[in-house]
């Protein structure tokens, strides 16, 4: 028996998982709000030890005929799952933007896009991978990519299709069976997937959905001894139980995780196209990974950057995601408004001086006023910890010495920008601990490049290459150029 479909607009949403190629309703459930103005939308299925059972035994049962294919012949499934995402584009843009909050421009134009770039990007890329070979004097080395098994992917609400298709992609082209859980805040574009995947004709088992909140069903599905892999982004606390659940079954894992990424103003930085960008920091509200939140700005040019900051920041419109002219929407969450202005009121009451904003936005009870704070130390903590919200520090530096020591003066390491004269700014990224900085740009995200963090940051990378590396066994097949000759003093 299935569950009657939330209705989201003109669009209807299953709330039951989908496991082994079938819908499956819930015993229990869990309730989904609108960030835009807080009515239910829906109630989702919180999935429990026989659901994860289930998908567990259906992704072990489908293993062995989906990772007995070539990647070419897997490419056909998995363009025809990208095409499926694309027919739900309109359906998906209005869903997130209901349950997550994210602009319905940006998901119309850059998310939906990106989700069938990252299933058909990795199907392609796969091609490549079958045949590499390394020669030595002594051998051919046939390196192979075999399918891992079965894979667990968790994804946060910030940027769910986004997120998990970037997972998918790449761990179906490999060969794996998938087990994804959403985030219970903002799950159902992940079930909209699931019918994508459904339309596609992928075979029962290699795509499952559990849906739950991460505690109970995240926790037990981790916790698994037949999993393979598990791909987690998402917050350091939940990493580190994820993290101590795959140790205990010496299962890989590969952990995307929080930021707090440096922005640095040179001096000799165009300060027009620096703020401008700084200004992007504010998208989907500051609930951004990689956003570079510290503008760590020369001390000569800090008051003309300040002003320019502020005159872009007092213009940014604060609304509704579905209104084509708002460029910050909602806060997911009451918890996490509460959050946001907890650390904006702690850092004031420590001696933040506010440059723009620092109250909650009049639009409605879940959106925060964009806001910039100076006079802050590097040990404070809002300098040393994520907001998640739209909440950027203003530090000075003296020296490109001082800045770098700014710069990686936290636990974290994900990303971070540096505007200024080219070669100058490509010499000050070089000494910033991070996984990526941007030079004089900010969000190229190619797929064949490696994205990841260092630190609190994260483990492990993804993104081209890197999560086939990851996805895969990899295994070396050795051949002698030699006939063998077995000898005890051989080496
Ligand atoms: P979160 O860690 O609370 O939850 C992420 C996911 O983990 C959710 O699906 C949740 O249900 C699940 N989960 C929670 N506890 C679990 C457990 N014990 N076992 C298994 N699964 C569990 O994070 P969030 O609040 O949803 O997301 C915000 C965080 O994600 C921020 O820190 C942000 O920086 C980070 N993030 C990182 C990246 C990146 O690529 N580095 C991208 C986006 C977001």
């Amino acid at each position: 028996m299935t569950s009657p479909a939330l209705q989201i607009g003109a669009h209807a949403v299953s709330p039951d998982h989908y496991i082994d190629g079938r819908r499956v309703a819930g015993t229990a459930h869990f309730d989904v709000h609108c960030p835009i103005d807080q009515r239910l939308l829906g109630r989702v299925a919180e999935g429990d030890p026989a659901h994860v059972e289930a998908a567990i035994t259906a992704a072990q049962r489908a293993f062995p005929a989906w990772s007995a294919l070539s990647a070419a012949e897997r490419l056909p499934y998995l363009e025809r799952f990208a095409e499926e995402i694309g027919r739900r584009a309109e359906a998906l843009c209005a869903v997130e933007s209901s349950d997550a909050g994210v602009l319905l421009s940006r998901m119309q134009h850059g998310v939906v896009p990106r989700a069938m770039l990252n299933i058909r990007w990795f199907a392609r890329h796969a091609l490549a991978l079958q045949a590499r070979t390394i020669e030595t004097e002594q051998a051919t080395h046939h390196v192979r990519h075999d399918p891992a098994g079965v894979t667990v992917i968790i994804t946060p609400w910030n940027a769910p299709l986004m997120l998990s298709t970037w997972k998918l992609g790449p761990a179906l082209a490999a060969g794996n069976t998938c087990i994804l859980k959403p985030p219970e805040w903002a799950p159902l574009t992940c079930s909209l997937l699931a019918d994508a995947a459904d339309a596609a004709g992928l075979p029962p088992g290699v795509f499952n959905l559990v849906q739950g909140t991460g505690a109970t069903t995240g926790a037990q599905l981790v916790a698994d001894p037949r999993i393979a892999r598990i791909s987690f982004t998402g917050s350091v606390p939940t990493a580190r139980r994820i993290a101590q659940a795959a140790g205990a079954n010496l299962v890989p894992c590969s952990l995307e995780l929080g930021g707090k990424s440096p922005f640095i103003v040179l001096e000799d930085a165009d300060l027009d196209a620096a703020a401008a960008t700084a200004a992007l920091m504010y998208r989907n509200a500051g609930q951004v990974c990689l956003a570079g939140t510290r503008l760590l700005v020369h001390e000569r040019v800090a008051e003309d950057f300040a002003q320019r900051m502020r005159s872009i920041v007092s213009q940014l419109v604060v609304g509704d995601p579905r209104d084509p002219a708002t460029e910050v929407g909602p806060i997911i969450h009451p918890r996490q408004v509460e959050r946001v202005l907890g650390f904006v009121e702690r850092a004031v009451a420590a001696g933040a001086r506010v440059l723009w904003g620092g109250q909650a936005h009049d639009f409605g009870a879940q959106y925060v006023q964009p806001t910039l704070l100076d006079h802050v130390r590097q040990d404070d903590e809002i300098v040393q910890n994520e907001v998640f919200g739209p909440v950027l520090t203003l530090q000075t530096f003296a020296s490109d010495d001082e800045a770098v020591a700014l710069a990686n003066g936290t636990d974290y390491g994900l990303g971070g920008v540096c505007y200024g004269q080219t070669d100058h700014a490509q010499a000050m990224a070089e000494r910033v601990r991070t996984g990526f900085i941007w030079v004089n740009s900010f969000g190229i995200r190619d797929l064949a490049a490696p994205f990841g963090g260092i630190k609190r940051s994260g483990i492990g990378r993804e993104g081209g290459d890197w999560s086939f590396e990851f996805f895969c066994d990899v295994k070396d097949v050795v051949l002698p150029r030699q006939p063998f000759k077995a000898s005890f003093s051989h080496r």
